[in-house]
């Protein structure tokens, strides 16, 4: 059973569980290290089940999730060891507000993808196409001050229309219907940016032509190679 696949009809524990189960994988690829990161699910058009600040999401218990409105107030938590919200919630509520559609929100600190942004590099969507294909082009944010409310702010325009950003000297955003969609963006983000990387330093990366780029996506339109996608 993939708990990461879930919909509207499935029980707030199994969600708990999905939130549990997602910070253990990114945790043990990597993708995220000591206690750095989130994850969140839109329970309903007025909550939201997040993660906690200050644990390690490789590590974490169905009881430490904490349930928010969307104004950010704390509506349940295990009160008596004092878990409160992290000051990256707001970057999460904001999606929330920018995409009814989203019901899964996922920030990770990525090594490859977040180096990039760290040397000013954008990740080119014209080198694997399954990147062009999946998920566009995936922008940089502005820098934002850490625990501040620029975090919201600088997701606000570009994630109304991209389902993955790069933050800048930070990290990553992916968001999706469910978990298993918002990982899946963010796996194939961190690929990219390592095999950017590595191409880089072998010192040669092949663009594919816009020709082959364009018909590609023509093809992928008519559902020609979506079956090498899945
Ligand atoms: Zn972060």
């Amino acid at each position: 059973m993939n708990l990461l696949r879930f919909d509207e009809t499935t029980p707030e524990l199994n969600l708990r569980l999905a939130i549990v189960e997602c910070g253990r994988i990114i945790y043990d690829r990597g993708l995220t290290v000591a206690n750095d990161g989130n994850i969140s699910i839109r329970l309903d058009d007025e909550r939201v089940l997040i993660t906690p600040a200050g644990l390690c999401k490789g590590r974490m218990e169905a009881r430490d999730l904490l349930v928010l409105n969307l104004d950010g107030d704390l509506l349940e938590s295990d009160s008596n060891r004092g878990l409160r919200p992290s000051s990256e919630t707001p970057m999460h509520l904001e999606v929330y507000r920018q995409r009814p559609d989203v019901r899964a929100v996922l920030h990770a600190h990525p090594i490859f993808a977040t180096t990039l942004t760290v040397a000013g590099l954008s990740l080119p969507v014209d080198m694997l196409p399954e990147v062009l294909l999946t998920m566009g082009e995936i922008p940089i944010t502005a820098f934002a001050t850490p625990s501040s409310h620029e975090d919201a702010e600088v997701i606000r325009d570009q994630i109304r229309t991209h389902d993955a950003l790069l933050l800048r000297q930070h990290g990553s955003l992916t968001v999706g219907r469910n978990l298993d969609e918002a990982l899946i963006h963010l796996e194939r983000l961190e690929h990219v940016a390592e095999v950017f990387w590595r191409s880089t330093m072998l010192g040669n990366v092949t663009r594919i032509p816009p020709k082959i780029m364009e018909q590609l996506l023509e093809n992928f339109v008519r559902g020609e190679i979506r079956n090498l996608l899945s």
